[in-house]
Order: structure tokens, then sequence, then C-alpha cells
């Protein structure tokens, strides 16, 4: 593995050496989105300037030379997730797409009452709600596997709740909340054990260590582009193909079909068969960049991360008062915390003030948060361009924030 040259690394990221409030910027919440290297800014730009047209549909120069690289984006995606056939990628406009595709189509098709849909008590509301609302729409059924106080999946209990009535698994291989790296290839094989169909939402894993999709052998993988260097509005699904195929359109238009007739229609199979109408061309342009960035150096990121994460891990228990909420075994580096006497919204304003940018809140995990007891917390998370400095910057802060809300 090569040495990470975080300051290299840095000077890629025209943000980074930005100001606020007059301070150097220190981007803690990259679990929200990722900041963007120069490679994708100006792969958008050369898009646009030298190479916009639309796919699949011109004869002429541009069209051909757009339709290549909308293409050849999907070979890269493949080899980001692992896998050797693209066929599988379907580009969606993230991950909440992603899901909601499959809870809709692949749930109309699949779920039936007393079916049962496995969550875990750790989801982002993405992962929690289109599952809601295909239950309601078929007759099955929610269930939800308990995590620990450390912020962990019960496996046992999960273990015990996998039935012949589970039709499919849902859960995310990384809490945005928490940071717990879930055990994803043993939840997804007791998954398969008990028959049920399993999607991962990689959301968060994606943009911090290498993800290998038949190694995880799940059924469907999400994660978002903007998450992961690229570009807001573009992510990706990748289902199986035998599934995506027999599965009924999500949205239809034009490009998905195979013929219309006003006597009937028929359609492609996948990936087109999920991508109605023009897509986002740029974005998955932008986001092959954002992984052909990234894959290189995505070992020797993770291991610099995870030196992050134990640093800020130590120095935030230094500060008096702060409680790190979240304390699994197998984290990236998110850290969640409350703090006695300060209000999350507080912290991330007085935090802002000196120039830091976290996240506070629910993070969209309102049942996990109610169930640590908590109605927010305030995270820093942390992507392979940050610093131990700015890690000691964050604990300088949250000392100040500490004597003054005392
Ligand atoms: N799942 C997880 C774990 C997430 O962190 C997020 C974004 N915070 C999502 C799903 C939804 O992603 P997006 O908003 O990009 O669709």
């Amino acid at each position: 593995m090569q040495a990470f040259d975080v300051t290299a690394v840095r000077r890629e990221f025209p943000t980074l050496g930005t100001s606020v409030h007059g301070r150097p910027l220190v981007y803690l919440d990259n679990a929200a989105t990722s900041q963007k290297p120069r490679a994708v800014i100006s792969r958008l730009e050369r898009y646009y300037a030298e190479e916009n047209a639309n796919v699949h549909r011109g004869v002429h120069v541009l069209s051909e030379r757009a339709t290549v690289a909308y293409e050849s984006a999907r070979s890269v995606v493949a080899r980001f997730l692992g896998l050797d056939d693209p066929k599988g990628c379907v580009f969606v406009r993230g991950a909440t797409e992603g899901i909601n595709l499959v809870a809709d189509s692949w749930g109309r098709s699949h779920l039936r009452p007393g079916d049962e849909i496995l969550l875990t008590h750790l989801e982002h509301h993405a992962n929690i709600v289109p599952w809601q609302l295909a239950a309601e729409r078929t007759g099955a059924k929610v269930v939800v596997a308990p995590v620990t106080s450390r912020g962990e999946v019960d496996l046992a209990a999960f273990k015990g709740l996998l039935s012949a009535r589970t039709r499919l698994v849902a859960f995310a291989h990384v809490s945005n909340a928490l940071g717990t790296v879930n055990p994803a290839a043993e939840m997804t094989q007791l998954a398969k054990a008990a028959g049920a169909t399993v999607l991962i939402d990689g959301c968060q894993a994606a943009a911090h260590f290498n993800v290998d999709v038949p190694s995880l052998g799940c059924d469907f993988y999400v994660f978002s582009g903007h998450k992961t260097f690229g570009p807001t509005g573009i992510g990706v699904l990748w289902g199986r193909a035998e599934l995506l195929d027999a599965m009924p359109p999500y949205q239809s238009g034009g490009d998905m079909i195979r013929k219309v007739d006003f006597d009937g229609t028929t359609f492609r199979e996948a990936p087109e068969r999920f991508e109605a109408g023009t897509p986002h061309i740029a974005g998955v342009i932008g986001l092959a960049e954002a992984l052909a960035f990234f894959m290189p150096i995505r070992a020797s990121a993770h291991a610099h991360e995870q030196v992050l994460l134990s640093a800020a891990t130590e120095r935030l228990r230094a500060v008096k008062g702060l409680t790190v909420v979240g304390e699994a075994s197998d984290k990236v580096a998110v850290l969640s915390f409350t703090m006695a006497g300060a209000h999350p919204h507080d912290i991330g304003t007085l935090l802002d003030a000196d120039g830091i940018a976290i996240r506070t809140g629910h993070h969209c995990c309102m049942p996990l948060m109610k169930r640590l007891g908590l109605t927010g917390t305030a995270r820093a998370s942390f992507a392979f361009y940050n610093t131990l400095e700015e890690v000691e910057a964050l604990g300088r802060a949250l000392e100040r924030v500490r004597k003054m809300t005392a």
C-alpha cells in the first residue's frame, strides 16, 4: 500500500482551500455530502463545453461520444463494486431512488400479505419509509432487528427474526448516524439461508472502503454519487440481472422500451429497463471520474481515516461533559456525540463560527435516536482529505463550546 499524502490529496479539492467566517474551512460533514476533486469539476465542464449531446438515440459524433462516455461510466461503476458485468448497474438519482425503485418494482411483484420485510433499528429514513409504503401496498409487514446501546445490530436477535416469512432483508452497510460498520456479508448469508432477498444500503460505505459486491452476496446494492466525491443527482442501484430483468418497470417512457404500440408495449432488459427518459448524463460521467479518482487511493485512504477516527475519538473523549454516541467495534470515521448542557444545534452553530462544518440533529434516523434516548446528536464525519490538525481544531473548538455553555 502506498503512503498516503494528505497534503497532496487536499490540493485536488478546491473547496478545502476556502475560508468560512474568516477561518480556514474544516469540513467535517462528509456523511451528508463529500467535496469534489478538480478532476470531477473539470470533467463536468469539458462535457458541457465540448461533448454535450443526448445519449443513445443519435447518429452524430457528439451523441456517439456522449453515449460512449455514458456507457463506459457503467463499466467504471461495475469495477468499483468488484463486478465483471456492468449490466446490473442502473443509474438512478441516488440511494433514495434506488431503494424506492426496488421497494416499488420488486415489492409490487414479490411481496404478499403476511410476508415480512426485515430492517434494522439503525436505518436511515431512506431505508425505512419506502418499505413501509411497500408494506402498506402489499399487506406485508415491516419487522425491525434491534441495535445494542453500543450502536451495533444485535446479531442473535437479527438471526432470531429471520423465518420462512422473511421475503426481504434491507440494511445499511454503514450507519450514517453512528459510523457502525455492519457485518454485511454475515448478515446477508444468514438472510439468504432463510430464503430472503437482500438489499444493502451502501451510501456510507462506498466512500470509505473497498466494496466488493460478489463477496457480500447480496441481491441489490445502492449508493449515492455525491457522497462518493461525485456530483449530486446521480447514484447507482446494482441488482442481480435475473432479478432486474424479471421486475416490472418503475418509471416508463423513452429509452426503456423495446417496442411501443397502442395495442401494447414491450420493455428492454436491465439496465435500460430502469432508465426511462434522458438520464443525468453529466452526472454519470462526473461520477465515473470521481470513482476513477478514488479507486487507486481507496485502501490507503481507509487506513488514513482509521488513524483520524482513533485520534478524534480519543481527543473528543478528553473534552469534559462530552459523550461519544456509538461505540461499535468496527466503525468508519464518523463521530456522533452529545455534550452535557449544550444542545446539538448550538454546538453546530458555535463550531460554524470557527469555520468547522459538522451536522446536528437526528441525521434522518429518528427511530435510532429514540432507541438511544436522544432527540439528536452532533456529528463530525471525516473523509480521507481530513487531517490530524483538523481533529485538533475540532477538539479545541469543543473545549471553547464547553466553556461557553457550562
Ligand atoms: N442511506 C444512508 C445510510 C444515508 O446516509 C443516506 C444519505 N444521508 C441515504 C441513504 C440517502 O441518500 P441520498 O439522499 O443521497 O439519496
